[in-house]
């Protein structure tokens, strides 16, 4: 057994330093260099001094580190792509000064590590590049599984507002930071400021008769005509629904897990697509933290013993309490997904 106080606590400094590179990269280039992968996804330079910083911050704190997460070296370390590595490094010297292009891989891919049984870390260091991209909504999301099961973590969302009248698709100054512990409960903070006194999170109580929700902003994430099916059947119980608010990343489970929405719903939009642990594995915790449920379509707990995927489960349903079982019946009897 870990102590988990002590894994949220680096995991909580580990995503506030990467989440001050990302802002400051953001805000310094503008348009931010992007470049794609082999699998055509898009990555940053963000993407990778995240995932270093955060591999860097663990591993001073606990020696050798088990660690998943989403970014390899493989693209840096091509001829062609040194500019990149450069700019990679540049950000990273910000934190960590007199860091050399070989610690900077070598540290990379630390993150190379195994899901075993005896418990590892999850990271995706910017989790919504496309948000990123676009100036709005990602998150540095850490979390630390133990039996299949997240059991400490932090996401940071430089760009999420803790104010609900501001506007969730611009990005705010301050930012929101979550950590937690399984069983102990969430705190909310700044993204910007460890001195900022954390507050315990508990989820504003719902009114009952409305349903609002979130999802993602790509379409090819989640299906929006099977979400317009769901709500449509749900308005027929006489239940008012909101119009969907539409973010990248995980800052979705942090809507709701804080009240803002009563619902984030993933469907699947292909029969083959496996979620990725580092998708959902901290927000899940922080979404359970503050009370609310998180499954699968099915209604299934989400099972991170498979590996880097959700492979025993199908799309996600993260919802206040008096909304999930209604959701999960009516994506059954929509047969959505089957
Ligand atoms: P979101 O910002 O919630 O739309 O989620 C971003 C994440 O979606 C990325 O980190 C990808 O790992 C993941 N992703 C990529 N393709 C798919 C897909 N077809 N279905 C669901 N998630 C996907
Ligand atoms: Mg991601």
């Amino acid at each position: 057994m870990h102590d988990t106080a002590v894994l949220a606590e680096a995991a909580r400094r580990a995503v506030l330093l990467a989440s001050g590179v990302c802002r400051e990269i953001q805000l310094a280039q503008g348009a931010v260099r992007q470049v794609t992968k082999d699998d055509k996804s898009p990555v940053t330079v963000a993407d990778y001094a995240s995932q270093a910083i955060v591999a860097r911050e663990l591993r001073e704190r606990f020696g050798d580190v088990a660690l998943v997460a989403e970014e390899d070296t493989d693209f840096l370390r091509q001829d062609e792509h040194k500019a990149h590595l450069q700019a990679v490094l540049e950000a990273v010297r910000t934190v960590w000064e007199d860091c050399t292009e070989d610690e900077l891989l070598e540290t990379i891919d630390i993150g190379n590590g195994r899901a075993d049984d005896s418990g590892f870390w999850t990271l995706d260091p910017i989790d919504g590049t496309k948000g990123f991209l676009r100036g709005q909504q990602y998150a540095v999301s850490l979390a630390f599984i133990e039996s299949g099961v997240p059991v400490a973590g932090a996401m940071g969302c430089p760009n999420l507002p803790r104010d609900f009248s501001d506007p969730l698709d611009e990005p705010d100054p301050r930012g929101s930071l979550y950590y937690a512990v399984l069983g102990e409960g969430v705190y909310e903070t700044t993204c910007d400021d460890s001195n900022e006194r954390p507050v315990k999170l508990t989820r504003l109580p719902s009114d009952k008769d409305t349903l609002s929700v979130c999802a993602s902003v790509e379409r090819a994430h989640s299906s929006t005509d099977d979400m317009d099916r769901v709500l449509d059947m749900v308005s027929q119980k006489n239940i008012e629904i909101a119009p969907p608010a539409r973010l990248d990343s995980q800052a979705k489970y942090a809507v709701v897990a804080r009240g803002q929405a009563d619902a984030y719903m993933r469907l699947p939009t292909k029969k083959s697509y496996v979620e990725k642990i580092w998708d959902h594995a901290a927000g899940a915790l922080v979404a359970i933290e503050a009370g609310c449920i998180v499954s699968d379509i099915r209604g299934h707990g989400l099972d991170f013993s498979h590996g880097v995927g959700l492979s025993e489960n199908k799309g996600i349903i993260c919802a206040a309490p008096h909304c999930h079982a209604m959701l999960v019946g009516a994506i059954k009897s929509l047969k959505i997904g089957v």
